[in-house]
């Protein structure tokens, strides 16, 4: 058989893979087995790349040696606190490979077709963009700089202006490559800049939205880079996660109320606008750990609701262990997830796999909100903004219209976090001054270790 036919059907089994692990992913009793599956995908792709004539394997081992060393540590020793950090570098590292591919076939091959002269502009084009607005969200997210929107007057004009340049250098680049070397750099420089440029106004809190956004420009400038180079699965697998980081965007804004171009252009964060935030609105009403342990010890039904605290805890296990108690005492247990809680999308279904917390007893927020009057007690871990009942009807609040967990309407809440202060975005919630509201302060990793001990010791 021809090699390159052999290489291609290997190719179309790589992307069978892909949609297969992507489908599996949408699952949690599934998700690893479809990582497992994309990751075969890629191994494969990988290997029949590798039979392609012609290659320099000096430097393609030098490339494996040195990503795996920065792959394998970098999973070891990031924090599931820092993922969405992660994996904005990663977007950005995505990025600047398409743009240095677009790069390279254009130094030493300048006189190239039409098409291919555009997908190596597009490629540069979006890489440069993705590049350095990834390296920016990473900055935000780190705080390595302010996570405040930088705004400016006429900041949206001049954006529009750097692109409306880049346009020019599109068209005058296509129009004749073998003569634009000149212009082929402006198009770099000036999609770097416009990078940095259209992620600075957008606040630190919209930065997962935001990353995700990038991880679908990274999927278009690799399915760009695919075509420069010819390379199917690129194609393939650059177009899916361009698709699939377009379809988060889009769940993450829904999951905000807010649109796209509300988070790209508003400055959300900006303003100290809010009404309510950090202002008290009564009287809370703190509980002990031996106050909450007999509340918990005569529920008959608890839901546990999950949020950012969860993460900076690392509490998930602890949850899962006083979980089981209440369960073995007869008590109906489980766990809520909003799909915005934490700070990356999925990020209570990982931490709650990760403890093994029993895929049956997640429940999503539509599916507990109209059972909520029948809940005992919510347990709130760490949650704020999720589960501010100023998001049903309170107009000023900027978190108005975001669908929420409607923990008060459980017969008890607990509230488990460290102080008064506000969440993500930085207002104060006034389900805490709730009369069914009862506040255990304190780390929830300790918190929930002192109720475990309650449990035992009784
Ligand atoms: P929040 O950020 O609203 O609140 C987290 C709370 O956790 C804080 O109030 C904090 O209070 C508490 N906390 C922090 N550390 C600990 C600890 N060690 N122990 C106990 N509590 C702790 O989180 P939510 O999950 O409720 O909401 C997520 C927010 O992120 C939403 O506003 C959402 O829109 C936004 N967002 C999420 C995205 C996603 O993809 N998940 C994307 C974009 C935005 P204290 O300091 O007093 O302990």
């Amino acid at each position: 058989m021809d090699l390159s036919i052999a290489i291609n059907f290997t190719y179309i089994v790589s992307a069978m893979l892909f949609i297969f692990g992507l489908k599996m992913l949408s699952s949690p009793a599934t998700a690893r087995k479809g990582n497992m599956l994309s990751a075969i995908g890629m191994f494969l792709a990988v290997v029949a790349t590798l039979l392609t004539k012609g290659l320099s394997f000096q430097w393609i081992i030098i490339g494996v040696v040195v990503g795996s060393i920065v792959g394998a540590l970098a999973a070891r020793l990031i924090s599931m606190t820092a993922m969405p950090e992660m994996v904005a570098l990663f977007n950005g590292s995505g990025g600047i490979a398409s743009l240095i591919v677009g790069w390279a076939v254009y130094h030493y091959t300048p006189a190239g077709d039409t098409l291919t002269t555009f997908t190596i502009f597009l490629a540069v084009l979006i890489g440069g963009v993705t590049f350095t607005g990834s390296v920016i969200a990473w900055a935000k997210l780190a705080e390595k700089i302010t996570g405040k929107p930088i705004l400016y007057t006429g900041q949206q004009i001049v954006n529009v202006l750097i692109l409306l340049m880049v346009i020019a250098c599109g068209v005058i680049f296509c129009m004749n490559p073998a003569a634009s070397y000149p212009i082929f750099i402006a198009t770099v420089v000036i999609s770097l800049i416009l990078g940095v440029l259209v992620v600075i106004p957008i606040g630190g809190a919209d930065m997962p939205v935001v990353i995700s956004l990038l991880n679908s420009y990274s999927g278009l400038a690799a399915c760009a880079a695919g075509f420069v180079i010819q390379n199917n699965i690129l194609i393939v697998a650059g177009s899916l996660v361009g698709a699939s980081g377009l379809i988060l965007t889009n769940i993450m804004c829904k999951a905000m109320n807010r649109s796209l171009a509300n988070v790209l252009f508003s400055g959300f964060g900006a303003t100290v606008q809010k009404k309510g935030s950090g202002e008290q609105q009564g009287e809370v009403k703190p509980a002990s750990v031996e106050d909450v342990y007999y509340i918990l010890e005569a529920a008959s039904s608890v839901a546990f609701v999950p949020g950012y605290g969860l993460a900076v805890a690392q509490a998930q296990h602890v949850v899962r262990e006083l979980g089981e108690l209440l369960e073995a005492n007869g008590t109906e247990v489980k766990y809520a997830v909003h799909p915005v809680a934490g700070r990356m999308p999925g990020h209570m279904n990982v931490l709650l796999a990760e403890a093994n917390v029993p895929y049956d007893q997640l429940v999503e927020m539509d599916d507990i909100n109209p059972t909520m009057d029948t809940v005992d007690v919510c347990i709130v871990i760490g949650a704020n903004d999720v589960v501010n009942p100023a998001a049903r009807h309170d107009e000023s609040s900027p978190i108005y219209g975001m669908p929420i967990i409607n923990v008060d309407y459980a017969k008890t809440v607990i509230v488990l976090k460290r102080s008064m202060a506000a969440g993500f975005a930085g207002i104060q919630n006034e389900l805490f001054f709730y009369d069914n509201t009862r506040m255990l302060f304190g780390d929830a990793k300790a918190s929930i270790t002192s109720l475990l001990a309650e449990f035992k010791s009784a």
